[in-house]
């Protein structure tokens, strides 16, 4: 038998750092423990098959337990690691031996943050995650008759939107003065408010959870908010992601301000032997360093092929994120990339906007679509900075395409003449983007 290489965690991160250490080492042996009694599904598809969009929880898994038996991945599932000694190279297992490794990664990702509020323990609050409970949630959705969602982060805003859709009287409380408050700038999400007010969706801005209310069965039936009390038959807790970094921090690892674990390049943690990847580490901005935890399952993916590989003998890189983001809203999709106006400005950081509103498809092409850019940039060399966008569809491929402008340090110049395709059915004669930094270039030198 090769090389040992145990992965905790069973999520794109972990399975990410198996299939990575796999390709480098065919020979090793991967041993992945996860608590849950699946891997390989997609919780990105949760909040959808709540909404009805996708028809069943069955579409999201990805393959099946056999597919990683022949991958030669031994999957330990419904198992717990409850400690990890980096002296001794074992981790610890519930109710189990100790299991040695010759390199371990840790991917034990995410949990949402504690709401720190009474009635924690109440029947009724939804942490959507695990599809399993979700397939069990589904199943009680079609009782409920009012939910609040706390924050409207990006799962938040997911399960609203799903909630409305599924005909739920949907309540949204935020501390924020506006959805996606911490990455979303308000002249891109005023069009997403307008869609949920035409879904029903009562929206309680600047408004903090006090306390989850219980009936005398231990049941739910409402929230205590800054603003007042709020009836509902099911809360969902959608609060900002944490990293799930106890084992870690128990090991003595590194862990930053963001509470992530401390990785270098080549995602390896401040133990011999030890890299860790996806949402229980933090990554350096490509703009800045600043530290970042809790991105996407894509992040997670990407971070765990190079952990993988370098924990199988590997020298991969992980290069700094500029995090090109996007999601539905409503009847909207939404992005960016970077920085937007807000955190621009809480950063500090001086910037000149551009902003354009466009079409997706010639203006005569039916099914065409509002497109509105934003783009933010350094004043001087105008060098791109950051992006935001809403509309009907082609946000996605803006936003990945915006990432590489900002990751390889276009300009608004490079961008005011850019080619673009022009087909009515999919694309309009001016691209918003161009016009967005066409504009931008005539505001710095209205300055
Ligand atoms: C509802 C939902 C919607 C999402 N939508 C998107 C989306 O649209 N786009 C996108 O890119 N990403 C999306 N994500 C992904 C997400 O936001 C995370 O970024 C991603 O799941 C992080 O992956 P990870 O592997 O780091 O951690 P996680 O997915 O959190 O996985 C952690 C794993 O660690 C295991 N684990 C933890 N502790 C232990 C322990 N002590 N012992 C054994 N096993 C342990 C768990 O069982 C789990 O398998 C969504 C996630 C959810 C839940």
């Amino acid at each position: 038998m090769g090389q040992r290489i145990v992965v905790i965690g069973g999520g794109g991160g972990g399975l990410g750092a198996a299939g990575g250490a796999k390709a480098v080492d065919p020979g090793a042996e991967v041993i992945v423990f996860t608590e849950y009694e699946d891997v390989a599904y997609s919780p990105c598809g949760i909040p959808f098959v709540h909404g009805k969009e996708i028809p069943s929880f069955e579409a999201l898994f990805l393959a099946d337990k056999q597919a990683y038996v022949d991958a030669g991945i031994d999957i330990r599932y419904n198992t717990t690691v409850t400690s990890i000694d980096t002296s001794k190279k074992t981790v610890q297992v519930l109710d189990g031996e100790p299991v040695a490794y010759d390199s371990l990664v840790i991917a034990t990702g995410f949990g949402y943050a504690n709401p720190g509020v009474p009635g924690g323990d109440l029947d009724g609050l939804y942490y959507v995650k695990n599809i399993r409970e979700a397939m069990e949630w589904d199943k009680r959705l079609d009782t409920v008759k009012k939910a609040v969602v706390v924050e409207a982060g990006p799962l938040g805003v997911e399960m609203i939107t799903a909630l409305a859709h599924r005909g739920i009287e949907t309540h949204v409380i935020d501390p924020n003065p506006w959805a996606l408050g911490e990455v979303a700038d308000p002249d891109i999400v005023e069009l997403v408010h307008e869609s949920w007010t035409e879904l029903g969706v009562q929206m309680h801005w600047n408004t903090t959870l006090e306390a989850f209310l219980g009936d005398d069965k231990g049941s739910v039936r409402g929230v205590m908010t800054s603003g007042g009390e709020i009836e509902c038959d099911l809360v969902v807790v959608a609060t900002h992601k944490v990293p799930n970094n106890a084992l870690a921090a128990a090991a003595g690892l590194k862990t930053g301000s963001t509470g992530g674990v401390i990785i270098d390049g080549g995602m390896k943690t401040s133990a011999p032997s030890v890299w860790a990847c996806g949402d229980v580490c933090e990554v350096p901005h490509g703009l800045g360093g600043l530290p970042l935890q809790g991105l996407t399952g894509s992040h997670a993916y990407a971070q765990g092929k190079v952990a993988g590989a370098n924990a199988a003998g590997g020298s991969r890189t992980y290069n700094p994120v500029y995090v090109p983001w996007g999601m539905v809203a409503g009847k909207w999709m939404i992005g960016g990339v970077a920085f937007g106006e807000v955190t621009a400005d809480a950063l500090g950081m001086p910037h000149v906007i551009g902003i354009a509103d466009g079409i997706s498809r010639a203006r005569y092409y039916p099914g065409v679509k509002k497109v509105r850019v934003k783009l933010i940039a350094e004043p001087g060399t105008l060098r791109l900075i950051g992006a935001q966008m809403v509309g009907g569809e082609g946000i996605k491929e803006r936003a990945d395409f915006l990432g590489v402008a900002v990751k390889t340090g276009l300009t608004l110049y490079d961008l005011a003449t850019m080619e673009n395709v022009y087909s009515p059915p999919i694309g309009a004669l001016n691209e918003p983007i161009a016009v967005a930094a066409q504009k931008g270039i005539a505001a710095s030198k209205a300055t």
